[in-house]
């Protein structure tokens, strides 16, 4: 708790203050991750309703020596508002994109790979260009796996013009866009409409309720709706088989949870082909 002091001026107590040394110990460390060779990419393996590895979504792991693990929950945000996500989302992208690389050599035929994209990254002025920077590096017009963007609902409509521009500038060079977190933020469902995207991921925080009947009927609408507008569905946070059965009889495209697979490492995802 917070004390007001006389002036109405917040006194913080000693967890407030533990929490903030806490969030710069690691603003500290996180800026030096990338030249540290502390950020790794794990795999998580999305498959249909066969159970067949038909994709992958690519989430970053930070390790640090000082610190040990930290969750992307965590440094994610900090690296948004330090600005740090433009160095580490280009790092995470280009070792995305040299995976694929390497699967598509060695005979592993995704159908899709699935990168987090920041809208904090997404609406740099430099990221159209360093996409098609790496694009050209690693010639990825010419592998059939589809590079997926993964972006998040926003809190205004104000750049909905501009994200919805950037998408279809990047479009152009073959990648697809899902929207990611549907529902968990402040947009409606006419925002769904005017974003131009290839796919809707239903949130792991509306998959894990399925058993709650009004919850159920609203992934139920989601779905349908989805459908309607010719957007491949993937459900988040699988981990029980009636989850599993109910999107499926729903029709669902792809299912991504504990059900099937944790994220991998690079290694062990391999392995499963
Ligand atoms: P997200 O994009 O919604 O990713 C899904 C999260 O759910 C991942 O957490 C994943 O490990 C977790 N998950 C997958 N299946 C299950 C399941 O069956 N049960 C449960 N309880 N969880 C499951 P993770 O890896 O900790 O990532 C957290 C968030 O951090 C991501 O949420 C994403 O917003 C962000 N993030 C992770 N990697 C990146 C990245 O490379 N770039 C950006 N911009 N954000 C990232
Ligand atoms: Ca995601
Ligand atoms: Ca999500
Ligand atoms: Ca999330």
């Amino acid at each position: 708790a917070k004390n007001k002091g006389r002036d109405g001026i917040i006194i913080f107590n000693d967890e407030l203050c533990k929490i903030i040394e806490k969030k710069l110990e690691i603003e500290r460390y996180l800026h030096f991750a990338v030249d540290n060779s502390e950020v790794k990419l794990q795999y998580q393996p999305q498959v249909n309703a066969q159970g067949k590895v038909i994709g992958c979504e690519v989430l970053a792991r930070w390790h640090n020596e000082h610190i040990g693990d930290v969750s992307p929950d965590v440094f994610i945000p900090i690296a948004e508002n330090t600005g740090y996500i433009i160095e580490l989302g280009e790092y995470i992208l280009e070792r995305a994109l040299q995976a694929l690389v390497k699967w598509d050599r060695s005979g592993i035929r995704l159908a899709q790979i699935s990168v987090n994209i920041s809208m904090r990254q997404f609406l740099d002025n430099s990221f159209i260009d360093m996409v098609e920077k790496l694009f050209d590096r690693y010639n990825i017009y010419s592998f059939k796996t589809q590079v997926i963007f993964e972006i998040t609902e926003t809190s205004t409509s104000d750049n909905l013009k501009k994200i919805v521009d950037v998408i279809n500038k990047l479009k152009n060079f073959g990648i697809k866009f899902s929207m990611d977190d549907f529902g968990t933020g402040y947009s409606s469902l006419s925002y769904l409409r005017e974003m131009p995207i290839d796919e809707l991921k239903i949130d792991k925080s509306f998959v894990s309720k399925l058993d709650d009947e009004q919850q159920a009927l609203l992934v139920k609408s989601i779905i349908e709706i989805s459908r309607n507008m010719n957007l491949s569905i993937v459900a988040e946070g699988v981990e029980e088989k009636y989850q599993k059965d109910f999107l499926e009889e729903l029709d669902c495209d792809l299912y991504q949870g504990y059900l099937f697979y944790k994220p991998l490492n690079q290694e062990d995802f391999e392995a499963l082909f």
